[in-house]
Protein backbone atom coordinates (compact mmCIF):
# COMPACT_ATOMS: atom_id res chain seq x y z
CA UNK A 1 0.00 0.00 0.00
CA UNK A 2 1.77 3.57 -1.19
CA UNK A 3 0.15 5.91 1.96
CA UNK A 4 0.33 9.41 1.37
CA UNK A 5 2.76 11.95 2.77
CA UNK A 6 -0.37 13.25 4.62
CA UNK A 7 -1.83 10.17 5.94
CA UNK A 8 1.96 9.94 7.21
CA UNK A 9 2.43 12.88 8.70
CA UNK A 10 -1.16 12.06 10.85
CA UNK A 11 0.25 9.04 11.77
CA UNK A 12 3.54 10.56 13.43
CA UNK A 13 1.45 13.07 14.97
CA UNK A 14 -0.39 10.52 16.19
CA UNK A 15 2.42 9.18 17.39
CA UNK A 16 3.72 11.96 19.15
CA UNK A 17 1.13 12.92 21.04
CA UNK A 18 0.42 9.27 22.27
CA UNK A 19 4.49 9.83 22.93
CA UNK A 20 3.65 12.67 25.52
CA UNK A 21 0.52 11.72 27.03
CA UNK A 22 2.09 7.65 28.21
CA UNK A 23 5.87 8.70 28.73
CA UNK A 24 6.13 12.16 29.68
CA UNK A 25 2.16 13.70 31.53
CA UNK A 26 1.53 10.19 32.98
CA UNK A 27 5.19 10.05 34.50
CA UNK A 28 4.52 13.61 35.70
CA UNK A 29 6.19 16.05 33.75
CA UNK A 30 3.29 18.81 33.55
CA UNK A 31 5.00 21.96 31.90
CA UNK A 32 2.58 23.15 29.31
CA UNK A 33 5.08 24.75 27.27
CA UNK A 34 7.40 21.25 27.15
CA UNK A 35 4.56 19.81 26.39
CA UNK A 36 3.63 21.88 23.31
CA UNK A 37 7.44 21.57 22.36
CA UNK A 38 7.50 18.13 22.36
CA UNK A 39 4.01 17.66 20.80
CA UNK A 40 5.03 19.96 17.41
CA UNK A 41 8.56 18.96 17.44
CA UNK A 42 9.21 16.24 14.71
CA UNK A 43 11.81 13.87 16.25
CA UNK A 44 11.80 11.44 13.85
CA UNK A 45 13.40 13.65 11.61
CA UNK A 46 16.29 13.93 14.09
CA UNK A 47 17.45 10.32 13.52
CA UNK A 48 19.50 8.72 11.09
CA UNK A 49 17.07 7.05 8.43
CA UNK A 50 17.58 3.27 9.87
CA UNK A 51 16.61 3.91 13.47
CA UNK A 52 13.93 6.18 12.48
CA UNK A 53 10.93 4.41 13.07
CA UNK A 54 12.08 4.00 17.12
CA UNK A 55 11.71 7.94 17.25
CA UNK A 56 8.56 7.61 19.32
CA UNK A 57 9.57 4.76 21.63
CA UNK A 58 10.48 4.95 25.52
CA UNK A 59 13.97 4.20 25.12
CA UNK A 60 17.04 6.24 24.05
CA UNK A 61 17.80 5.48 20.34
CA UNK A 62 21.31 5.22 18.60
CA UNK A 63 22.32 7.95 16.38
CA UNK A 64 25.91 6.90 15.43
CA UNK A 65 28.91 7.13 17.47
CA UNK A 66 27.79 4.87 20.25
CA UNK A 67 25.86 8.06 20.89
CA UNK A 68 22.45 8.27 21.77
CA UNK A 69 19.26 10.87 21.57
CA UNK A 70 18.00 10.25 24.94
CA UNK A 71 14.94 8.64 25.99
CA UNK A 72 11.85 11.66 25.62
CA UNK A 73 10.90 11.28 29.50
CA UNK A 74 14.28 12.56 30.28
CA UNK A 75 14.40 15.20 27.45
CA UNK A 76 10.77 16.79 28.69
CA UNK A 77 12.01 15.98 32.42
CA UNK A 78 15.54 17.66 32.36
CA UNK A 79 14.11 20.63 30.42
CA UNK A 80 11.24 20.81 33.04
CA UNK A 81 13.93 21.22 35.71
CA UNK A 82 15.33 24.51 34.13
CA UNK A 83 12.61 26.29 34.72
CA UNK A 84 13.00 27.97 31.19
CA UNK A 85 11.57 31.73 30.62
CA UNK A 86 11.18 33.18 27.47
CA UNK A 87 13.87 35.97 27.82
CA UNK A 88 16.73 33.07 28.58
CA UNK A 89 19.87 32.37 27.31
CA UNK A 90 20.73 28.70 27.26
CA UNK A 91 24.05 26.77 27.22
CA UNK A 92 23.59 22.98 25.94
CA UNK A 93 26.93 20.47 26.10
CA UNK A 94 26.06 17.86 23.56
CA UNK A 95 24.34 18.80 20.89
CA UNK A 96 23.69 14.72 19.75
CA UNK A 97 21.55 15.05 17.03
CA UNK A 98 20.43 18.37 17.77
CA UNK A 99 17.24 17.33 19.30
CA UNK A 100 17.27 18.93 22.94
CA UNK A 101 18.41 21.99 21.21
CA UNK A 102 14.96 22.41 19.32
CA UNK A 103 13.28 21.71 22.80
CA UNK A 104 15.06 24.33 24.22
CA UNK A 105 15.01 26.89 21.32
CA UNK A 106 10.79 26.54 21.59
CA UNK A 107 11.42 27.81 25.39
CA UNK A 108 14.01 30.23 25.28
CA UNK A 109 15.45 33.44 24.02
CA UNK A 110 18.82 31.75 22.62
CA UNK A 111 20.39 28.00 22.53
CA UNK A 112 24.09 28.23 22.41
CA UNK A 113 25.63 24.18 22.09
CA UNK A 114 28.37 22.34 21.75
CA UNK A 115 29.56 19.29 20.55
CA UNK A 116 32.70 17.04 20.35
CA UNK A 117 32.09 14.73 17.62
CA UNK A 118 32.29 16.67 14.49
CA UNK A 119 30.52 14.63 12.24
CA UNK A 120 27.68 15.56 14.24
CA UNK A 121 28.11 19.39 13.99
CA UNK A 122 27.01 19.69 10.68
CA UNK A 123 23.95 17.98 10.78
CA UNK A 124 22.39 19.46 13.66
CA UNK A 125 23.08 22.49 12.34
CA UNK A 126 21.22 22.26 9.29
CA UNK A 127 18.52 19.87 10.17
CA UNK A 128 17.60 23.37 12.79
CA UNK A 129 18.06 26.02 10.13
CA UNK A 130 15.52 23.90 7.82
CA UNK A 131 13.12 23.43 10.76
CA UNK A 132 13.22 27.64 11.07
CA UNK A 133 15.32 27.82 14.38
CA UNK A 134 16.92 31.11 14.13
CA UNK A 135 18.03 31.12 17.75
CA UNK A 136 20.82 28.45 18.15
CA UNK A 137 24.01 28.48 17.56
CA UNK A 138 25.94 25.61 17.44
CA UNK A 139 30.20 24.60 17.39
CA UNK A 140 32.44 21.96 18.03
CA UNK A 141 34.78 21.36 20.79
CA UNK A 142 34.70 20.21 24.26
CA UNK A 143 31.75 21.79 25.87
CA UNK A 144 33.40 20.99 29.57
CA UNK A 145 34.65 24.40 29.24
CA UNK A 146 32.01 26.02 28.30
CA UNK A 147 31.09 29.08 26.02
CA UNK A 148 32.75 31.80 27.92
CA UNK A 149 32.74 34.61 25.31
CA UNK A 150 28.61 34.38 25.54
CA UNK A 151 28.24 33.74 29.43
CA UNK A 152 26.53 34.26 31.63
CA UNK A 153 23.75 32.02 31.00
CA UNK A 154 20.88 32.08 32.82
CA UNK A 155 20.60 28.08 32.57
CA UNK A 156 22.87 25.45 31.78
CA UNK A 157 22.45 21.97 30.40
CA UNK A 158 24.77 19.11 29.96
CA UNK A 159 23.87 15.78 28.24
CA UNK A 160 26.94 13.68 29.09
CA UNK A 161 27.54 12.48 32.33
CA UNK A 162 30.68 14.37 33.77
CA UNK A 163 32.51 12.17 37.05
CA UNK A 164 32.83 15.62 38.54
CA UNK A 165 30.77 19.02 39.00
CA UNK A 166 31.65 21.11 36.16
CA UNK A 167 33.26 24.10 37.89
CA UNK A 168 34.06 25.89 34.20
CA UNK A 169 30.54 25.70 33.89
CA UNK A 170 29.11 26.69 37.26
CA UNK A 171 31.40 30.08 36.68
CA UNK A 172 29.80 30.63 33.27
CA UNK A 173 26.20 30.33 35.73
CA UNK A 174 24.81 33.52 36.32
CA UNK A 175 23.39 34.33 40.12
CA UNK A 176 19.58 32.55 39.69
CA UNK A 177 21.17 30.51 36.82
CA UNK A 178 20.07 26.76 36.93
CA UNK A 179 22.18 24.02 35.59
CA UNK A 180 21.04 20.18 35.13
CA UNK A 181 23.42 17.86 34.68
CA UNK A 182 24.03 14.39 34.83
CA UNK A 183 26.61 13.12 37.63
CA UNK A 184 28.46 9.79 37.86
CA UNK A 185 29.05 9.01 41.77
CA UNK A 186 29.37 6.00 43.75
CA UNK A 187 26.10 5.44 43.84
CA UNK A 188 26.15 5.03 39.42
CA UNK A 189 24.79 8.21 37.61
CA UNK A 190 22.51 11.05 39.23
CA UNK A 191 20.84 13.95 37.42
CA UNK A 192 21.88 16.72 39.53
CA UNK A 193 19.91 20.46 39.50
CA UNK A 194 22.27 23.28 40.79
CA UNK A 195 21.27 26.49 41.06
CA UNK A 196 23.53 29.49 41.40
CA UNK A 197 22.89 32.06 44.85
CA UNK A 198 24.64 34.74 46.58
CA UNK A 199 25.89 32.67 48.79
CA UNK A 200 27.30 29.48 46.67
CA UNK A 201 25.52 26.90 44.79
CA UNK A 202 22.41 24.63 45.64
CA UNK A 203 22.42 21.20 44.92
CA UNK A 204 19.49 18.88 44.37
CA UNK A 205 19.71 14.95 43.44
CA UNK A 206 16.62 14.29 41.48
CA UNK A 207 16.95 10.70 40.11
CA UNK A 208 19.03 7.87 39.17
CA UNK A 209 19.92 8.12 34.88
CA UNK A 210 22.24 6.29 32.72
CA UNK A 211 23.85 8.52 29.90
CA UNK A 212 27.23 8.47 27.84
CA UNK A 213 29.95 9.53 29.30
CA UNK A 214 31.12 13.63 29.06
CA UNK A 215 34.21 13.68 27.78
CA UNK A 216 37.20 16.22 28.40
CA UNK A 217 39.71 15.90 25.70
CA UNK A 218 42.68 18.46 27.65
CA UNK A 219 43.29 20.08 31.35
CA UNK A 220 40.61 22.20 31.76
CA UNK A 221 42.62 25.94 31.46
CA UNK A 222 39.66 27.96 33.53
N1 LIG B 1 21.30 15.60 23.65
C1 LIG B 1 21.74 14.94 22.45
C2 LIG B 1 22.90 13.98 22.63
C3 LIG B 1 22.95 13.09 23.80
S1 LIG B 1 24.35 12.00 23.72
C4 LIG B 1 20.59 14.25 21.76
O1 LIG B 1 19.54 14.09 22.36
O2 LIG B 1 20.78 13.87 20.61
C5 LIG B 1 25.61 13.02 24.44
C6 LIG B 1 26.36 13.88 23.47
O3 LIG B 1 27.35 14.57 24.22
C7 LIG B 1 27.11 13.09 22.39
O4 LIG B 1 26.80 13.60 21.13
C8 LIG B 1 28.57 13.31 22.75
O5 LIG B 1 29.44 13.34 21.64
C9 LIG B 1 28.53 14.66 23.43
N2 LIG B 1 29.65 14.96 24.32
C10 LIG B 1 30.30 14.15 25.18
N3 LIG B 1 31.30 14.82 25.81
C11 LIG B 1 31.25 16.09 25.33
C12 LIG B 1 32.03 17.27 25.59
N4 LIG B 1 33.02 17.29 26.47
N5 LIG B 1 31.71 18.40 24.92
C13 LIG B 1 30.69 18.42 24.01
N6 LIG B 1 29.93 17.34 23.72
C14 LIG B 1 30.22 16.20 24.37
Amino acid sequence: MIRSQAEDEARLAAERAEMVDRQIVDRGVADARVLRAMRSIPRHLFLPERYRHEAYADSPVLIGHQQTISQPYIVASMTEHLCLDQSDRVLEIGTGCGYQTAVLAELARFVYSIERIDDFVQPAIARLADLGYQNVRIKGGDGSRGWPEEAPFDAIIVTAAATRLPQSLLRQLRIGGRMVTPLATTYGQQLVKLTKTEHGVEEQYLYAVRFVPLIEDGPDSC
